[in-house]
């Protein structure tokens, strides 16, 4: 594993169009390669050879240039994959479960589609396509986000363990965790609020926490146990660690990001970044991996370029009142007082989402603060909210229907037998008389008239009998999803309100696709078919507000609305939420 972190990205890219897809709405594949090739182009990714192209459905296993295609990323062709929806890569079982194992291995490092990543950790996450792939995220969710988001939680330690204030707990590995420090917690949280005032050098808190708090390192079997150093000071007030986070190297994709740690912070990032800015120049140049939860996930609405994010990072001078961008400067540009040695400054960090420009180099659109975009997003969230009071009466309706279902399902069978009945008779019946005396010189039926006959009743039949298999299936399905998203209509907006950038992403991805940023307004184009239903479940949360789940009468009176509530489940549709562009 060590050695392939060294190697690059290298990916195939997979375009499909088959004869299912012409009522679908799918790119062609020359569509699918333009789109992928602006990705590769923006995305500055590596491409190991021309994509590969197939014709083919991917319902049933054993697509020749498919399979080709994984071999050769078994022999380390290529270790990526692009392609232009996950749903082009499989569409059943087998194809499924070898590819999630080779992201769950890390022979596919990364699946990326121009709206999605999905890393090893997400291989859980590559199921259900067919099902509405919506509704996967949906039980990661509402049961917290068991596996993959678990796993990432489980790392979510320090290897090299706490700085000054927390202390090591456990000593075999897999249990080692990092608590606070009882002792020392406390006297360094009293240390950066000296800092933070801006009024106290680092020499000044060194001096009063070694000489008047008696401060001492933890005492090891040869070191430690003594004042710390000066440049000990530095480490401190330098260390992301106390914020919450630390930079953390993924040992699957080889990249380098700040990773959310299980220990209690000591401070707010805020305060750790106004920190950095106190500490000038002689603070370590900050990890310049910040991540940032939506870019690459919407268009511009005016230009459809992507929407990038953007931090933006001032202070104000104590000493003249002037503002500027602290980056690269160690002291103001008016008045060239050192910045650590202004007392008290105003810091200002914002992060901005705006057009990257790329397609129109006139687009007039402004950038948008974080904050505004999230609490758009947040409306959108809450209107598919439901309580969990309303989520149990929804799910024992759905598993009442499923009981009933029984006997829809019997009612249509019955009748489709009775057809499938008839279809035998008459087929027995035209063999009959075709070759009766009366057709003797074919004055009932030619050969041609009986020929032409007979495959039409064939054709009938077996028409009819592919839907008498599919009648269960169908429903099953149909009430699975539903079941589903009324779990993720319950619980989004409680995961989307954590500080979890992975979560959130995943919630943003979710809930629709082409999403477009236009005049400091979130448009969502395409919401996820399956969640068309929020406009009746909020229709319903405001007539059955007084619900109390244990009498009969409520749910009776909610069975009737949701007879109409599923029905844009069975339709399949895609429309507009609320948000008219
Ligand atoms: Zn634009
Ligand atoms: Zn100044």
């Amino acid at each position: 594993m060590k050695k392939s972190d060294q190697t690059k990205t290298k990916y195939f890219a997979y375009c499909r169009k088959s004869s299912e897809d012409s009522q679908r709405q799918i790119a062609s594949i020359g569509d699918q390669k333009n789109s992928l090739g602006k990705l590769i182009e923006s995305e500055k990714l590596e491409l190991a050879r021309d994509p590969f192209t197939e014709e083919k459905s991917a319902k049933d296993p054993g697509r020749p240039v498919f399979n080709e295609m994984l071999d050769r990323i078994e022999k380390g062709e290529a270790n990526a994959l692009l392609c232009w929806d996950i749903d082009r890569l499989y569409r059943n079982p087998v194809d499924e479960g070898r590819l999630r194992w080779m992201l769950q291995k890390g022979v596919v490092r990364v699946i990326r589609t121009p709206y999605r990543q999905f890393y090893p950790e997400d291989a859980g996450l590559l199921m259900g396509v067919e099902g509405g792939r919506a509704t996967d995220y949906v039980i990661r969710l509402s049961k917290n986000v068991k596996r993959g988001l678990n796993g990432k939680a489980m790392r979510g330690w320090r290897p090299s363990g706490g700085p000054i204030g927390y202390l090591n707990v456990g000593t075999e590995k897999g249990s080692k965790t990092i608590a606070i420090d009882p002792e020392r917690f406390e006297l360094i949280r009293k240390m950066w609020d000296m800092f933070l005032t801006g009024s106290y050098s680092v020499s000044k808190i060194w001096k009063l926490a070694t000489s008047e708090w008696g401060l001492t390192t933890i005492p090891h079997k040869k070191i430690g146990g003594k004042a710390p150093s000066m440049s000990h000071m530095y480490k401190i007030f330098n260390d992301p660690f106390y914020y919450g986070y630390f930079p953390w190297t993924d040992p699957e994709t080889g990249e380098e990001r700040m990773q959310k740690g299980n220990h209690q912070p000591m401070i707010t990032e805020k305060e750790y970044r106004r920190a950095q800015v106190l500490l000038g120049k002689k603070g370590k140049p900050q990890p310049k991996v910040r991540e940032f939860a939506y870019t690459g996930m919407m268009h511009c609405g005016e230009c459809n370029s992507t929407i990038t994010a953007e931090e933006k990072n001032q202070i104000i001078c104590s000493e003249c009142k002037f503002k500027f961008a602290y980056e690269h400067k160690t002291a103001c540009p008016k008045c060239h007082t050192d910045i650590s040695e202004m007392k008290n400054p105003t810091v200002l960090n914002y992060i901005y989402y705006h057009c990257t420009k790329k397609k129109n180099r006139n687009c007039s659109q402004k950038a948008i603060r974080i904050e505004e975009l999230e609490k758009q997003f947040v409306e959108v969230l809450t209107d598919i909210t439901i309580d969990e009071g309303y989520l149990k009466i929804a799910l024992d309706y759905l598993r009442d229907k499923q009981q009933n279902s029984g006997n829809v399902e019997k009612t249509v069978r019955m009748s489709l037998q009775s057809s499938f009945n008839a279809c035998q008779t008459r087929l027995v019946n035209l063999n009959r008389e075709f070759t009766s005396p009366l057709n003797s010189n074919y004055e009932l039926y030619t050969p041609e008239d009986f020929r032409k006959q007979k495959t039409d009743i064939l054709a009938e039949r077996e028409r009819l009998e592919k839907e008498m298999g599919g009648t269960k299936e169908k429903l099953d399905r149909d009430l699975e999803t539903a079941e589903r998203i009324f779990n993720f209509c319950a619980f989004a907006l409680k995961h989307f309100n954590t500080d979890d950038l992975v979560k959130k992403r995943l919630i943003f991805g979710t809930i629709g696709s082409n999403l477009t940023l236009k005049d400091k307004k979130l448009f969502i184009d395409k919401l996820h078919p399956y969640l068309l239903i929020e406009n009746e479940l909020r229709a319903q949360k405001t007539l059955q507000v007084p619900l109390e789940p244990k009498k009969a009468h409520a749910i009776h009176g909610l069975s009737q609305g949701f007879v109409s509530s599923t029905k844009p489940l069975l339709r399949d549709q895609g429309s507009n939420l609320g948000h008219p562009p």
